[in-house]
């Protein structure tokens, strides 16, 4: 066995440093290149990653560097692997079985009738996957060797790197059961099968040069999926029996990120394989650990979640505690996969300097790993200063003018501050509205044509000029507003052209946050977010969407909603401050909110929605953790609305359908209307909306706006039915199931049409006229 690498990391960014994959994977998939040129492509960015990461420190033959490309997600990529496609994909495969790109991407992204895998959020982080569908029916069999090629083009370019996939418990774990499969089947029931094609993956890794591979089993450490964590443990023994007594396999690393792995731990130390990795940033160092048998620990000290420099000698004093708990070896590493931080400060040109001095982005973690590693091999003193610098910057952060705002510290809230008058008495109220039954309406956000992002980037590089920029956008609300009262729609929306993002835009009109300007981080397949850093106290110099929301409600007579974005959402989609509890600095979010809020009202908006996509993201993966979460979120969010009045209608929208899991918290909330995902898991949500009794506003989405298709009318009318059985009709809105800003205008208008003529059909059926 060759040994494991002192420092590694357990993954890095894929989309580029200059989102090169998702320029080149977008040309691909509108026919402006073809397949070999988004090869090459991916192929070039590969060979410059690594090479920038042995730059960095990595090692080039010590399967330190990890070989962890995706072209859209790694979940896809193990489905893929192991053959795991639904049958409607299934004649998509080549003449020898294999699955292609383009059989690939049609998996990702539907096509015509074939809906696309669902997608749903990577444990609490704000990276999307797609959720595998896999029954009684699925044949496993290796049908990509993908990953065994990426290992043969390093080694030809001289690197010995270290191929990473997700391991088989979790690609069970992650999965649901497919169309066909009986009622009640567990996927996590296939796992012999799925195993024995991993042994076959192991041993063409192994051929092609690997001595170490990475499996990676988050599922591991989460008390949020269906299967217990014990049953997760008893599947990782059984697994693990089998692949460690595989005959021909590189070493096996297995990787347990994103909280703390507890007793499952014990299970990982009997099993046959050479390595495991713990998360020590979600999770405390433990207080003792198990024998071990030899194996390397993999100290995840360096925070992959987040972008602060942090306490480079904290993270060392861990990596040596678990040395003097006894473990032989030990390895510095990230907590996760850095896929979730953007590449390099170093890109940055506009941050201010002392800021920079308290990041660290994936280029900075790496060579963070890198001082670490070479501490444990030289011994402390050989990085003092390294240790040292860092802790000087901590304590530079702390001192520093506008973390702390006196203004902002002196706001004092009282019970009050978090309710509303009840419900009933808002119902009634609200009635004034004057809305038909099945209300229609729209998410928020229209397309961002090129225009836009071109009038906005031009403004941004100060060569349009203010006037003229917002003049543009009036346009773009004139045109927004005409459509929706020519489509039929009842509460309409002045599309959010002036935002880049639904956070970021607000990290930009408030004190306390910064933004990057190449800070990019994978969401989705070749989607990517701009997180804005929080930093500082929060508070909000100046109105921020009055005066569009105003002008659009001038344009008609029909409501038009105010769009604010809640203050969980621009937590989670933020890099945020870590050395105050998030609670506190949520509700100094909210208190600017709740300063918006009268704003609006003032100006005349009688519907308010507050965006909370990010509720279920951000809770947490232990139980015992959950109740203190949903009491911080809930009350932050009840306090940016809880000054609105009577008559105002408050709406709020969530992007998952997953609602059975927070639906305490989504009543907690008590906003008047609710909108959420239920498009592609076919109005699954709607059964739980009424088993739990939810009584207010709902609007399960019936368009599927993650996906190029347009639903026909008969498909959404069949949505909308079921939706009409299950629930009362007072309790029922109309609507996508998210903002509309990455879809086409002609998808759009024709979806919204066939959305429109639905609701005309049902509403034909089941409306009594007065
Ligand atoms: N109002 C936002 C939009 O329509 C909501 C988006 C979201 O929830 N992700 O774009
Ligand atoms: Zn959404």
């Amino acid at each position: 066995m060759t040994a494991f690498p002192t420092g590694t990391i357990l993954g890095y960014p894929r989309i580029g440093r200059r989102r090169e994959l998702k320029k080149a994977v977008e040309a691909f998939w509108a026919g402006r290149i073809d397949e070999s040129a988004l090869e090459a492509t991916a192929a070039e960015l590969r060979a410059a990653n690594r090479e920038r990461l042995a730059g960095l420190g990595l090692g080039r033959d010590d399967s330190s560097i990890p070989e962890s490309f995706s072209f859209y997600d790694q979940v896809l990529d193990a489905a893929v692997t192991v053959g795991a496609i639904p049958a409607r994909f299934e004649d998509l495969r080549d003449e020898d079985g294999t699955i292609g790109l383009p059989a690939y991407f049609t998996v990702a992204r539907g096509e015509g009738d074939r809906a696309p895998l669902e997608m749903t959020k990577w444990f609490d982080s704000n990276y999307h996957y797609l959720v595998p569908e896999i029954g009684p029916e699925t044949v496993f069999s290796l049908s990509s060797d993908r990953l065994v090629r990426e290992v043969a083009e390093a080694a030809a370019a001289g690197l010995r790197t270290r191929p990473v996939i997700v391991g088989p418990v979790t690609l069970l774990a992650l999965a649901k059961a497919s169309d066909d499969a009986p009622e009640g089947f567990d996927p996590l029931s296939r796992l012999d099968d799925v195993v024995a094609v991993y042994v076959e993956l192991l041993a063409a890794l192994k051929a092609a040069g690997a001595e170490w591979v990475q499996l990676d089993e988050p599922a591991l450490v989460s008390e949020s999926l269906p299967a217990s964590t014990g049953r997760l443990a008893d599947a990782a023994q059984r697994a693990l029996a089998v692949l460690g007594g595989a005959a021909e396999r590189p070493s096996i690393f297995v990787a347990a990120p994103y909280a703390e792995l507890g007793e499952t731990l014990a299970v990982l130390a009997a099993a046959p394989i050479e390595a495991i990795g713990i998360d020590l940033v979600r999770g405390a160092v433990p207080a003792s650990l198990p024998d071990l048998g030899g194996k390397v620990l993999v100290g995840g000290v360096i925070d992959g979640h987040n972008i602060w420099r942090g306490d480079l000698d904290g993270a060392f004093g861990k990596l040596e505690a678990l040395r003097a708990l006894g473990a032989g070896t030990v390895a510095a590493s990230t907590s996760t996969s850095l896929l979730h931080v953007p590449h390099d400060v170093e890109d940055e040109s506009k941050l201010d300097a002392r800021l920079v001095s308290w990041l660290a982005f994936a280029d900075q973690k790496v060579a963070q790993v890198v001082t670490l590693a070479r501490g444990l091999a030289e011994g402390r003193e050989a990085v003092a200063t390294e240790l040292d610098a860092a802790s000087a910057a901590l304590a530079d952060r702390r001192e520093a003018p506008g973390v702390r705002d006196g203004a902002v510290r002196r706001r004092a809230l009282v019970e009050d501050d978090f309710s509303r008058a009840p419900y009933q008495e808002r119902e009634n109220a609200q009635q004034a509205l004057n809305l038909p039954a099945l209300p229609l309406t729209t998410i928020g956000s229209f397309p961002q044509t090129g225009d836009i992002r071109r009038a906005r980037a031009q403004f941004t590089r100060g060569e349009l000029p203010q006037d003229d920029y917002e003049d543009f956008l009036r346009s773009e609300i004139d045109r927004v507003v005409a459509l929706q009262e020519d489509l039929g729609l009842d509460v309409l929306v002045h599309g959010e052209p002036e935002r880049n993002d639904m956070v970021q835009y607000f990290a930009e009109n408030l004190d306390g946050f910064a933004v990057t300007e190449n800070g990019w981080v994978q969401s989705y397949g070749s989607r990517a977010t701009r997180p804005s850093i929080l930093w500082g106290d929060v508070s909000r110099p100046a109105p921020i969407t009055v005066s569009w929301a105003a002008y659009a409600q001038s344009l008609s007579v029909k409501p038009v909603k105010g769009m604010l974005t809640g203050p969980v959402t621009i937590l989670a989609w933020s890099f945020v401050r870590d050395d105050q509890p998030l609670g506190e600095t949520a509700n100094q979010v909210a208190l600017a909110l709740r300063d918006e809020i009268t704003d609006l009202e003032a100006a005349g908006i009688a519907i308010i929605q507050v965006d909370e996509p990010a509720l279920r993201e951000l809770l947490p993966l232990k139980k015992a953790d959950q109740p203190a979460y949903l009491d911080w979120s809930v009350r932050s969010f009840r306090l940016a609305t809880g000054g609105a009045a009577a008559p105002t209608q408050v709406h709020t929208h969530l992007c998952y359908s997953e609602f059975g899991v927070v639906i305490d918290a989504i009543r907690a909330l008590d906003a008047d209307v609710t909108s959420i995902e239920a498009a592609r898991s076919r109005m699954e949500v709607v059964a739980d909306i009424a088993r739990y009794g939810f009584d207010h506003g709902v609007g399960p989405g019936v368009y599927d706006i993650h996906s190029p298709r347009i639903p026909s009318v008969a498909e959404i009318e069949s949505l909308l039915r079921r939706a009409v059985d299950e629930l009362p009709l007072r309790q029922l809105w109309v609507n996508p199931d998210c903002g509309l800003k990455t879809r086409g205008y002609d998808e759009t208008v024709a979806s919204l049409r066939n959305i429109v003529e639905a609701t005309r059909r049902v509403r034909e059926d089941v409306v009594v006229p007065a």
